[in-house]
């Protein structure tokens, strides 16, 4: 090669590996691929004598594994990693009444900075590099995404009723703007408005947290139709169901993402499609919860975003996105009775692109030139996966997470190997079992 003909390009991070699963357009894993990664961003992704030219700072050779997509968690409260495992199996109520609400009344600034430590840590060490998440104190879960390099977009959660970090609506709307100044300009993480319920929040509250996300341009958040008697509770109230009322409220749109969507019939469908409504399908907090079966289906046959979210680490048990495309899927075939209710192509898509989708974050999602460097590399050595035929069935139906080896944001290595850049992980373990021993205690 002449020197002055072909100059090199440089670029901070090549990375090879056998596949690469890019979720572009066309779907394309390309074999003995390479992605270049310059500046935060992905430069260039290719077969790897296609990248030859490539002149980079640091080479990461994986050998045989995937390069993949970072995953998106479109919806969870990650500091209740503190309560996971605290209570199980017990009837909606009396977890909620006597196990849930007693311990997070007791939540502090410093445990919700632990928990969500935690389940960045969780998180990034299963590929998901984006999680959406709505709580209180929701600035130290910002915090926590900054100190794990996580990309985030997080909310305050606003109810009627006092919560940990605000006494009335009026005080946590103040949190959620306050966040929206924190946070404006940084490179990885943003805010958005959370209501918590149509029943925890009531017509002026989402009427004033629409109008907040609005002037801010950003994502309005949501549960609706999780619970069975939701649509009656609703039409004993108001004379509508769940989703026409947040119709009639002016809060569907574009930017509103509403969380479950169990309970959803034909008119209310047609609403979320004429609207741009989005939707996080939560399948595994269903199950646990047996709220129902979300009608995914219907949703995408009427062109509607649908991302996966874990939930909270109290109604899942984990933060992990693929036993979540797995759940979404034979969920979905079990209760349709049919095996090609959702594919695997479509939970992968879900939890990639539909994530990016829901969040309004165009450039994640696909491992395509422009996007941001957000990526996870799996073994594909480890016993169950192999042979490796498709990329979505391994993915959806083989892996457990446990495969992912490294995971980068926005260009930086944030997991490798069991190990975190400058968190002492079994040191936060022991605190965290501290901080949620001690909330625990205040259970009646
Ligand atoms: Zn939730």
């Amino acid at each position: 090669m002449k020197h002055d003909e072909n100059p090199a390009i440089p670029c901070d991070t090549l990375i090879t590996a056998s596949h690469v699963l890019t979720q572009n357009a066309r779907r394309e894993v390309i074999r003995d691929g390479a992605v270049a990664v310059s500046g935060g961003r992905i430069a260039a992704v290719g077969p790897r004598e296609a990248l030859a030219a490539y002149a980079p700072a640091e080479t990461l050779s994986m050998g045989r594994a995937l390069v993949m997509p970072g995953l998106v968690n479109v919806h969870t409260h990650a500091a209740m990693t503190l309560f996971r495992g605290l209570a199980d199996d017990l009837p909606v109520a009396d977890w909620l009444h006597n196990h849930i609400w007693p311990v997070e009344k007791m939540l502090t600034p410093e445990a919700v900075y632990l928990g969500s430590q935690l389940a960045c840590a969780e998180m990034l060490a299963a590929g998901v590099t984006c999680f959406a998440d709505l709580y209180f104190f929701s600035g130290q879960t910002a915090r926590a995404a900054d100190a794990l390099g996580m990309r985030a977009v997080v909310g305050e959660g606003v109810l009627d009723f006092p919560t940990p970090s605000a006494q009335n609506p009026a005080e946590a709307l103040a949190l959620s703007l306050d966040l929206f100044h924190r946070l404006r300009g940084h490179p990885r993480l943003s805010a958005m408005v959370v209501a918590h319920s149509p029943y925890a929040a009531s017509d002026a509250t989402l009427a004033a947290c629409a109008a907040l996300a609005r002037e801010h341009d950003a994502v309005f958040t949501l549960h609706a139709a999780e619970g069975v008697t939701e649509n009656a509770d609703s039409l004993e109230k108001t004379g509508r169901r769940v989703i026409p009322h947040l119709y009639s409220l002016g809060v569907l749109g574009p930017n509103c993402l509403l969380a479950h969507c169990v309970h959803v019939d034909d008119g209310d469908l047609e609403l979320l499609a004429a609207t741009g409504t989005r939707v996080a399908h939560c399948p595994r907090s269903n199950a646990k919860l047996a709220s129902g079966t979300a009608p995914i289906p219907a949703m995408r046959q009427r062109s509607i975003a649908v991302g996966l979210g874990t939930d909270g680490a109290a109604s899942n048990n984990t933060l992990n996105l693929f036993a979540e495309m797995g759940c979404a899927s034979l969920t979905l075939k079990l209760v349709r009775g049919d095996p090609t209710a959702f594919p695997a192509r479509d939970a992968l898509d879900a939890a990639t692109l539909g994530g990016a989708a829901c969040l309004g974050m165009p450039d994640i999602g696909a491992i395509v030139p422009g996007h941001h460097a957000d990526l996870a590399v799996l073994s594909l050595t480890r016993p169950n996966m192999v042979p490796f035929f498709d990329a979505p069935s391994q993915l959806v139906y083989a892996a457990t997470g446990a495969e992912v080896v490294l995971t980068m944001v926005a260009g930086r290595v944030v997991y490798r190997d069991g190990r975190f850049p400058g968190l002492d992980v079994s040191t936060l373990g022991r605190e965290v079992q501290d901080m949620a021993e001690r909330l625990a205690a205040h259970r009646p």
